[in-house]
């Protein structure tokens, strides 16, 4: 049953089959008539980037806390990242000469998305932004510094700062080294929420049901709840419902993100928002399955199908080219730059990986790189002494690509990719307080989310709305939203 009598949701029928017959909401008339194994201020579900940085926020504040992960280990897609965190006016951006506002932010965001974003929200996350990325490093020990070295394609200004080694699984040891510090912070590893308590009158969430393994269910109290389980890249299901044109593709991202945080709000009558929007990537080695940096690309190599042709201006976009690449005979294409751009880029431990794997191969000619991945010589050859006349500003490039780098020369590199799904973009409406709400902007009493769990900055459907780094901007700054607003409510209930 549904808080309000209505009959299942399209969403809680998919929560139903993919989880056997409970449903996804576990009524309760009086809470006193439940024995509760734990009681906390704030529960946190999913210990992510937005978990983790929510219960250090609400920690901080002095609320207890307890997070719940699903997997043996923290981190969810947030380990899988290169730990890049947009920020617009940091005291980083300040000693580095670099004008920023969140305005401009905003602006940069909307443009991307089409305006595919509310435009408050949007803004007042920018707003936030730089207040997090000061936090994490002042109050949390976290160091993050401005990147320079490239400009993300779609940002007017160097804001992604990130830590010193660029790796999500060093920031996410980071965060768990600062929840250390917190005797108010307690983590609970496998251990799954399975559905969420809530009071048949209003909805209002009491608490969450646990699965533990050997032991069965035990039920977690709280006063405020905060979902950050990320969206739902990993459950096919829910992905031919929603995004069907990623269903069959190759999934990036962390096999825990199955989406139930989505549907338990659904059932308590959220609106949903976005659900069609994701973040996809055109540069994964097939079949390998790692990630060839986009920089193969945005420092001037090109792609070719497997007739030897180019198809599309590469550099319009890393999420929006998955969906080109799929579109290509066997949905792959063959990356092609040379020996500048592998030198540039061989201490990134994704290319390290592609290395270790024997995903690129090196070539003197491109006729032999062309054999070697069985595409038509000629032709391929044809295209590559087009595209080098484009990038050497002799004659416009058929596809309109303005940005080359410098021109390639031998020795050359390919690596065959494909497209892949990294992350959702789709999910809970939230408002600037990080409550979820209905339809009709009432909020949910006592839910709060953050992250892949609520509704993003990246349009309102496909992978073209992703501007780089949105990601982990909705899941940190809306994650410390989070936890501050779900602490200070908590706590004023204590008096
Ligand atoms: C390869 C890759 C690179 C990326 N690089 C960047 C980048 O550099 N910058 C950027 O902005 N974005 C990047 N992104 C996107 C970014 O990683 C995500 O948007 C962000 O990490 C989402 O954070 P989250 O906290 O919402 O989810 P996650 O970090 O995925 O955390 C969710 C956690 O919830 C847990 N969970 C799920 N269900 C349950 C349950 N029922 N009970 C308990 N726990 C549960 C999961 O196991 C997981 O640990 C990248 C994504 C990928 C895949």
């Amino acid at each position: 049953m549904r808080y309000d009598g209505a009959a299942f949701t399209e969403g809680e029928k998919l929560f139903m089959n993919s989880r056997g017959p409970e449903d996804a909401i576990f009524y309760v008339n009086d809470p006193a008539d439940l024995s509760w194994d734990v009681e906390a201020d704030v529960l946190v579900i999913g210990a992510g980037g937005c978990g983790l940085v929510s219960a250090l926020a609400a920690a901080q504040k002095g609320a207890q806390v307890f997070v719940l992960e699903k997997e043996k280990t923290a981190g969810g897609n947030t380990s899988l990242s290169q730990a890049m965190v947009p920020a617009a006016g940091t005291r980083f951006q300040k000693q580095a000469g670099m004008e920023d506002s969140a305005e401009l932010m905003t602006q940069d965001i909307l443009h991307k998305n089409s305006h595919g974003s509310d435009p408050d929200l949007t803004l007042h996350v920018a707003r936030e932004s730089s207040k997090l990325v000061e936090w994490l490093n002042d109050s949390m020990g976290i160091s993050l510094g401005l990147v320079t070295d490239f400009l993300y394609p779609g940002h007017s200004r160097y804001r992604i700062h990130s830590n010193r080694t660029r790796k999500g699984e060093h920031f996410v040891n980071d965060l768990l080294k600062a929840a250390a510090r917190y005797e108010n912070i307690d983590i609970a590893y496998n251990a799954p929420a399975r559905r969420l308590i809530a009071d048949p009158k209003d909805g209002a969430v009491l608490g969450a049901e646990v699965e533990i393994e050997g032991v069965g269910k035990n039920l977690a109290k709280a006063k405020k709840v905060i979902l950050a389980l990320n969206g739902f890249g990993a459950n096919r299901e829910m992905l031919a419902r929603y995004i069907p044109e990623m269903k069959d593709a190759y999934y990036f991202g962390h096999e825990g993100n199955t989406g139930e945080g989505i549907l338990w709000g659904e059932a308590l009558g959220a609106a949903l928002d976005c659900m069609a929007a994701y973040q996809a990537h055109g540069s994964v080695t097939h079949p390998h399955g790692t990630l060839l940096t986009y920089a193969t690309v945005s420092m001037g190599g090109y792609h070719l199908n497997l007739e030897g042709k180019r198809f599309v201006n590469e550099y319009h976009g890393y999420s929006e080219h998955a969906l080109d690449v799929l579109a290509q005979k066997e949905g792959v294409a063959v990356a092609v730059f040379d020996d500048r751009i592998y030198r540039t880029v061989q201490d990134y431990e994704d290319f390290q990986q592609c290395i270790r794997m024997g995903a690129i191969r090196k070539f003197d000619a491109i006729q032999d790189l062309a054999a070697s991945f069985r595409l038509p010589v000629e032709e391929a050859a044809a295209t590559h002494e087009a595209f080098c006349r484009s990038a050497r500003g002799e004659g416009k490039d058929r596809f309109g690509r303005t940005d080359f780098g410098k021109p390639l020369a031998p020795p050359f590199y390919g690596a065959k990719v494909t497209g892949a799904l990294f992350h959702t973009q789709g999910g809970l409406r939230v408002n600037k307080r990080a409550q979820v709400i209905r339809e009709d902007g009432a909020a949910i009493p006592d839910l709060f989310a953050g992250g892949g769990t609520a509704a993003g900055f990246s349009g309102k459907a496909g992978p073209g709305g992703y501007l780089s780094a949105n990601g982990l901007l909705a899941a940190l700054v809306m994650g410390k939203i989070a936890g501050e607003e779900a602490a200070s409510a908590a706590l004023e209930e204590v008096g």
